[in-house]
């Protein structure tokens, strides 16, 4: 992935189809519509993933607290949702099986009659992903049983009942799904954004102007088609292209905090069933660490990172408390972020009867009052839709979850080529993503043989690359010192960051560690010990001055104190 050729051909080609954003949606998308033969753009503001893709529970799930409320209050259409789910979790893990793994989650309970509540709803949860599936089904554990799975858990427990979901590296995967769109013929860049459009006579858009982030310059890409992926910032993309559309989006805001391992000490997971808002919060092991989440609050300042706060360090932490045996508090906090829920507001069709989540291909968007005001985030279907804004000819994709975004990329392609006039199945059911070809759950005793490298580097290696593990694990083996941990008791090795910035289009510290390796959201401090080293590698292989490097590496501490302070600071942001 070579951006400065990528751009150039942006600048000069013309497209069938011009993808905005480049998360699970985009991403999703160019893959799909370059393997069905379409010449594809992928332009993303920042980085891949660097919004609300990279910023998710990693959960790939139907959800079990959808099921309930499917059930409690009769919900068809969440009922629909959860089924979308569970069909395609198995995709998930069976298409990049090194990012995506099965995950025992465990909710324990302090009473029998909770215990049988919990296990008839996993059994109902367990018979809606049999057809496809091959999870373990669910099942009750004692309490010596659970407290052996789960040490840290409180001794005060009944019981507990256990399922499984799957696990993924949330922006490891939406890297996946680009460099297998451009290993399908798809021309991808990262720090594009579209500041505006052009139209034809018709009042059709028939180019986007970008600006690039890096070189600062703005320049048109031309498409015959273009598909508005973007998020929570949908709205604004909308809006760009007609001005008259009515605003859908409701985004809202989802924390996660970063424990040690250590507080539950366990290799499975704990759903936390009813927090005090009527939600469930899980703690995830997540790349050696414990994540604990999430929130859910609407969120109005788009143009402000949504930065994790100490009033939501301290609502988590309190939400954990009576499962632990052990007392936590806020000098625990290693890390945490937030992310944006790009929810989408029922419109009026929807309360006059139709379905929801029905495409409105080939019709003017209308402007539709933007229904659901009245309802909080948390209610909100998790489902996604399609629209075609007539007038300009502009396509959406909104809402939607990680796990649905193949299904998601398949709907809006389908439309993409009805409006197009392609006939072209939809392949991505069964397509490996790259780094899959090959790899089985021993290949990191592979790269240990032929490379030589410690245990938990040659897991690590594997694990974040799948087969193509042995590119970094050559350069290592080619120049000594990048074969160096980046950092003192951390797998990474400091040939990663130059095969980043080669092959994985890493252009900033925070590309890097933020993304590429996850270490910005799971250990602040060892990600500000690694700044000023990332900048030095990344900065020889770029051409970057001395003080270019440094100012970088400052800039960069600068924003993960800011991160630091205001989790630790009193205030609820509401
Ligand atoms: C706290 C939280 C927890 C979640 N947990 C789960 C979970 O466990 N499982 C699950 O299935 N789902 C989960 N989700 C939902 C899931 O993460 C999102 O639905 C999904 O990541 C959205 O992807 P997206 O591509 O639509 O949006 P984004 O990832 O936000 O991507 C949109 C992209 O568009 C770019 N962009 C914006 N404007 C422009 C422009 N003008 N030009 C170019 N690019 C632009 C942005 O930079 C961004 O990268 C969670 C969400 C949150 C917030």
């Amino acid at each position: 992935m070579n951006r400065d050729q990528y751009i150039h051909r942006l600048q000069k080609e013309t497209f069938d189809l011009c993808i905005i954003g480049g998360g699970a949606s985009g991403a999703g998308c160019a893959l799909d519509a370059a393997l069905r033969g379409l010449k594809v753009a992928l332009i993303e503001k920042t980085d891949f993933a660097a919004e609300t893709s990279s910023k998710s529970t990693k959960l790939v799930h139907g959800g079990v607290r959808y099921l309930e409320q499917a059930f409690k209050s009769l919900d068809f259409a969440q009922l629909r949702q959860v089924q979308h789910g569970l069909e395609e979790r198995h995709i998930v893990l069976q298409n990049a099986p090194h990012l995506a793994r099965p995950l025992a989650l465990i909710t324990p309970v302090f009473n029998w009659w909770e215990n049988l509540y919990f296990s008839i709803g996993l059994k109902l949860y367990d018979w809606f992903a049999s057809r496809k599936d091959n999870l373990p089904k669910s099942r009750r554990l004692s309490k010596s049983d659970t407290l052996r799975r789960m040490p840290g858990l409180t001794r005060k427990i009944h019981s507990a009942v256990l399922y499984y979901d799957g696990q993924i590296d949330d922006a490891r995967y939406c890297l996946a799904l680009v460099q297998s769109a451009a290993a399908a013929g798809a021309i991808v860049s990262n720090h594009l954004e579209v500041i505006g459009f052009q139209k034809n006579e018709a009042g059709k858009l028939s180019a986007a102007l970008v600006k690039d982030h890096l070189s600062k310059e703005d320049f048109t890409i031309k498409s015959n088609l273009f598909l508005n992926c973007t998020g929570p910032f949908a709205d604004r993309v909308r809006q760009l292209a007609n001005p008259g559309l009515t605003p859908r989006i409701r985004p809202s805001k989802g924390v996660h905090v970063i424990l040690p391992h250590a507080t539950l000490d366990s290799g499975e997971a704990l759903l936390i069933p009813e927090t005090r808002d009527g939600r469930v919060v899980f703690a995830i092991p997540f790349e050696s660490e414990l994540l604990l989440g999430t929130t859910d609050d609407e969120y109005n300042d788009l143009d402000k990172e949504p930065a994790l706060l100490g009033g939501e360090v301290d609502f988590l932490l309190e939400t954990l408390q009576p499962f632990l045996e052990k007392q936590i508090d806020r000098r625990h906090i290693k890390a945490g972020f937030g992310g944006l829920r790009p929810l989408v507001a029922p419109p009026m069709r929807e309360r006059n009867g139709s379905a929801p989540g029905t495409s409105t291909s080939g019709k003017d968007a209308s402007p539709l009052p933007v229904g659901g005001a009245e309802r909080a985030t948390k209610s909100l279907l998790r489902d996604h839709e399609v629209e075609h804004d007539g007038a300009s000819n502009l396509l959406s994709l909104l809402g939607g979850k990680w796990t649905t975004y193949r299904l998601m990329a398949k709907d809006a392609v389908d439309v993409a080529c009805k409006l197009l006039d392609i006939r072209a199945e939809c392949r991505t059911a069964t397509h490996l993503l790259v780094g899959a070809e090959g790899w089985d759950n021993a290949f990191w005793k592979k790269i240990m043989t032929d490379f030589g490298f410690d245990a938990d580097i040659s897991q690590h290696l594997a694990q974040k690359y799948g087969t193509r593990a042995v590119i970094p694990a050559t350069l290592a083996a080619e120049y000594a010192e990048l074969a160096e941990r980046l950092i003192p008791g951390f797998p990474y090795l400091k040939a990663e960051v130059i095969y980043a910035v080669r092959e994985e289009m890493a252009c900033t510290i925070r590309d890097f560690l933020a993304r590429r390796i996850r270490l910005e959201i799971t250990d602040w401090e060892a990600a500000l010990d690694a700044a000023p080293r990332v900048a030095k590698l990344m900065g020889d292989e770029l051409g970057w001055t001395t003080n270019r490097q440094s100012d970088a590496a400052a800039a960069y501490a600068d924003l993960l104190k800011s991160f630091q302070k205001m989790a630790d600071t009193d205030h609820t942001g509401k």
